[in-house]
């Protein structure tokens, strides 16, 4: 039997802009598709549009092409998708698996994120409150490519979590998983930040009968001062005027080097020399700037 073929995908938030560390993420999982001939998909995860800032959609956009990106396919957006995700929601929520939440921040607080059950039994209706799936007492595992074995007690180390917001906005994680599967996502390949994210949605695959896909995360960038780069931290928008050097600083910060005559050359041709050239056991399971940058 033939292994299914690769299809990759870059799925940034609108709430910024893209920085230093998003490029260090989209280059992974782009290289890592071109370099087997797969696919490499883009969808815009804006499920949040409280939080998402104006302009940044199309800045996002502009970015990926200056540095030199190319998709397959159509742009897919999150905002157009309500009716897949509100029907998975009905589903669990009618057959028991979900429940509604209407406990307030104030009531949470103490319980260190981990949500211990207060409505679990409550049977309260799902108008007006935040619809949460029940977890089992089981560890969810599985092998990164990257950063090895990572494991989880889903309900000793997150409790049941939010899959619909009381304000009716999807979260990440139903969403996530629904369209990994339905783009036939066969690697995600993303930052390290998301890899206590995975144990959860491997339990909603399982929920959903939906296929797993591989897992790569990608070293988190840390600042010399030892914070990460992020969007919770100051990290500068990526510059559409220095693709090049960002792009061998990014490769760097994945293990590749760039050979010398190549420092200058265009972003398309770098990343045309690191497809061919793509190896990601020599990713490092973290990376600071400073590295990136020597
Ligand atoms: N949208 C998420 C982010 O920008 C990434 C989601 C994912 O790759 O699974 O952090
Ligand atoms: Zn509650």
């Amino acid at each position: 039997m033939n292994a299914p073929a690769y299809t990759g995908r870059f799925a940034p938030t609108p709430s910024g802009y893209l920085h230093f560390g998003s490029l260090v993420a989209a280059l992974a999982s782009y290289l890592d598709a071109r370099a087997v001939g797969g696919r490499w998909l883009l969808r815009m995860e804006d499920l949040d549009p409280p939080r998402e800032v104006a302009g940044a959609q199309t800045a996002i956009l502009q970015t990926l092409e200056s540095y030199g990106f190319e998709w397959d396919g159509e742009l897919v957006r999150q905002s157009d998708r309500h009716a897949e995700y509100q029907a998975v929601v009905d589903r669990l929520f009618s057959q028991g698996l979900a429940y509604a939440c209407t406990c307030s921040r104030k009531q949470l607080e103490g319980y260190q994120g981990i949500y211990p059950g207060l409505c679990r039994n409550a049977g309260h209706p799902a108008q007006d409150a935040a619809i949460r799936i029940r977890v089992p007492e089981l560890t969810y595992r599985f092998t990164d490519r990257v950063q090895g074995d990572y494991q989880q007690h889903l309900r000793r180390e997150v409790g049941d979590f939010i899959i619909q917001r009381r304000d009716g906005f999807y979260a990440y994680q139903l969403a996530v998983v629904l369209d990994d599967a339905w783009q036939g996502i066969s690697d995600v390949v993303r930052g390290a930040d998301l890899l206590d994210s995975t144990p959860r949605q491997l339990y909603l695959q399982e929920l959903l009968g939906l296929p797993q896909p591989r897992y790569l995360h990608v070293p988190l960038i840390i600042q010399p001062d030892g914070n990460k780069l992020g969007k919770s931290y100051r990290s500068p928008p990526l510059p559409t005027d220095q693709a090049a050097p960002l792009l061998v600083r990014a490769l760097r910060a994945l293990g590749q080097p760039v050979p010398p005559e190549l420092k200058d050359a265009p972003p398309r041709e770098l990343l045309t020399w690191a497809t061919t050239h793509w190896d990601a056991t020599r990713i490092p399971r973290s990376a600071t700037l400073a590295e990136a940058s020597l």
